[in-house]
């Protein structure tokens, strides 16, 4: 086939505005080099000063077997007549010990934690059941929600309130702290169920450092122990399943807990070592498992003087 001169001029030119095209769009799809590109985005926020561990990121991506959890008790557990004495092995027993001592009568505004009951902050507070009821305009067994207000009228203190269930599931004691400065219940059970951990909280208790409107102190009780539930804050040495999980808020690669908290750890772990029998050399930190690559629960836990107020 014959092809004449102005066919050639216009194929040849149609042929250049195509590669013209062709260069632009593949210039403007290819990745940025590297150079100077005022307006190029950065790859990662600089990070200034000490990195700040994220909360707990070294957790296992797989959940607990959680489904292989025998049925859970949702109900709160019944207070046993005898329940401020020591805890004995056996039977359901709820220890108390006194947080707050100042004793005064005060009117206080309580936020609803995860899976907390009119009866436990009815016990926490020292006040009847009732008192918070009409307090709230409240029916009795109305549902409570994560994040609702209560007035507390005439509160006496603050208690920590401790159910304790019979199991021979919990053969450790795993300590941990949440690698944050602050810290609540609420706050790292909504963390952890964005994270995938569809049950929320993954330790069992949590211990505050007064952040967050929570005392210094204060034992939180998670809805997985309540439930008697597997954990999910250590797979390493199967502890989700074995370990009692409890974590202090704080992060103590740059800060110590305070006093308030030790105090708290070392009378709940007092408390479940007795009930549970779990021997002293079975109360470890989440970084003393082999296989868990993690400083957790900080480089600055004194861990000498914790055990040592453990063997008292
Ligand atoms: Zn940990």
């Amino acid at each position: 086939m014959v092809t004449r001169p102005r066919e050639i001029w216009s194929n040849w030119a149609g042929s250049l505005w195509f590669l013209v095209v062709l260069l632009c769009s593949w210039g403007c799809a290819t990745p940025y080099q590297g150079g100077p590109r005022t307006n190029a985005p950065s790859a990662a926020p600089e990070v200034w000063g000490p990195a700040v561990e994220a909360p707990e990121t070294r957790f296992p991506a797989a959940r607990a077997p959680e489904s292989r959890i025998p049925t859970p008790t949702p109900a709160p557990p019944t207070p046993a007549p005898s329940a401020r004495g020591p805890a004995k092995a056996g039977g359901t027993r709820v220890a108390e010990k006194p947080l707050d001592t100042s004793g005064l009568r005060r009117t206080t505004i309580h936020e609803v934690a995860p899976m907390e009951s009119i009866w436990r902050i009815a016990k926490m507070y020292d006040v009847s059941e009732q008192t918070i009821y009409d307090a709230n305009h409240l029916q009795p067994g109305e549902p409570i929600r994560i994040g609702q207000k209560l007035t507390i009228p005439n509160a006496k203190g603050l208690r920590n309130i401790v159910p304790l269930y019979p199991s021979n599931q919990w053969k450790y004691l795993v300590i941990h702290h949440t690698a944050t400065e602050i810290g609540k219940a609420t706050i790292i059970h909504n963390s952890h169920h964005d994270r995938g951990f569809w049950q929320g909280l993954g330790y069992h208790f949590l211990v505050d450092n007064g952040t967050l409107g929570k005392g210094d102190g204060q034992i939180e009780v998670s809805p997985r122990w309540i439930k008697q539930q597997c954990g999910a804050h250590c797979q390493a040495g199967g502890m989700n399943t074995r370990g009692i999980g409890i974590a202090l808020v704080g992060n103590f690669n740059y800060e110590r807990p305070t006093p308030a908290q030790i105090e708290a750890l070392t009378y709940l772990v007092t408390l479940l070592r007795q009930y549970y029998q779990i021997p002293l050399s079975n109360v470890i930190g989440h970084r003393d498992i082999g296989s868990a690559k993690t400083d957790c629960p900080g480089r600055n836990f004194p861990w000498r003087s914790f055990t040592q107020q453990l063997r008292q």
